[in-house]
């Protein structure tokens, strides 16, 4: 079945540096490998593409990318020079590209104007940020202007995941279950939910989110969240039940998540048309996770949903 994938990076050598600062420990030739994958947006790519029946692949920078950056002004310069690489390699490829904006998070004004570039002049679908910037998380106040911009563009957001700023103590001296073993799921699925429990979707109902790996864990805490959150009081009380924003402003894909479990679980939490089919290409096989989805336990009418329909929806696509 033909897909469209949505967690499919790539990087620029302006920003290879941030990238290895960023990488789990692999070795020499591994690292080497990746950064070959991730630069190449020619053959290699179209041709792992083809493999998983991949017709459209939205691009973003493989994280953390400027956002890790010290200098403010230098991670705006950065962000602007991957984006106008990015457009020419869409140019290049219109029919098998998109791209979602890269944006310095530091400055909120500049990451704004970059984002209304991207959507309106370079024609991007959404933007892709990876965590927190500096320790600061998307709920924070700062950032309510750029929400504003997000909800008139009414493109998404794709939260990626991000190292933890300081190490949470119970995964001190577990360096096994580093980055994306198991603690960049507790980081974004944590920073999604503070998103909720802020008000942040009251104050901005229309926000579309993305996470990939279906869903950081989050379609399967849907009543345990709803039950236990009605017993703490909140100084600032929802509008609805925690589980109402994640089946109205969550969307998930099956980045990093080959199996049938977490699918129906997301499906059956959030709904058939949240649930959006992707690789996180080159980390992933491409050609693994076209065949899960092709022979995945769920109905041809909702496996066309996840392959194609939900993004064309979610991304106002012309395809
Ligand atoms: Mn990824």
């Amino acid at each position: 079945m033909k897909k469209i994938a949505l967690e499919e990076h790539f990087i620029v050598p302006c920003l290879v540096d941030h990238l290895l600062e960023g990488m789990p420990a692999v070795t020499p030739e591994v690292e080497h490998t990746l950064v070959d994958l991730l630069s190449d947006l020619g053959e290699r790519r179209l041709a792992a593409m083809d493999a998983a029946g991949v017709e459209l692949s939205v691009l973003s920078i493989s994280g953390p990318g400027v956002q890790v950056e010290p200098d403010a002004s230098r991670a705006v310069a950065l962000a602007r020079e991957a984006n106008d690489l990015l457009a020419e390699a869409v140019a290049k490829h219109p029919a098998r590209y998109r791209g979602f904006a890269h944006l310095a998070m530091q400055d909120v004004k500049a990451a704004t104007a970059e984002l209304e570039r991207c959507v309106r002049e370079l024609g991007f679908v959404g933007s892709m940020v990876n965590g927190h910037t500096h320790g600061i998380y998307l709920d924070n106040p700062c950032y309510d202007p750029f929400w504003e911009a997000m909800e008139a563009l009414d493109v998404p957001l794709y939260l990626h995941p991000e190292d933890a700023h300081v190490l949470p103590h119970v995964l001190q001296g577990a360096a096994g279950l580093s980055k994306p073993v198991w603690e960049w799921s507790v980081e974004t699925s944590t920073h999604f939910l503070r998103l909720v429990f802020s008000g942040l979707f009251d104050r901005f109902p229309k926000l579309k989110i993305v996470l990939g790996h279906m869903g950081e864990t989050l379609p399967y805490v849907l009543w345990r969240l709803d039950s236990r959150a009605k017993l703490t009081p909140s100084k600032r009380p929802l509008k609805l039940q925690p589980s109402d924003y994640l089946k109205r402003n969550l969307f998930v894909t099956t980045s990093g998540q080959c199996d049938d479990v977490p699918l129906i679980a997301a499906i059956s939490g959030l709904g058939a048309d949240n649930v959006l089919f992707s690789v996180d290409y080159p980390y992933e096989d491409s050609a693994i996770a076209g065949r899960f989805l092709d022979n995945a336990a769920i109905s041809e009418a909702t496996r066309e949903k996840v392959a194609r329909l939900n993004a064309v929806r979610l991304m106002n696509l012309k395809v």
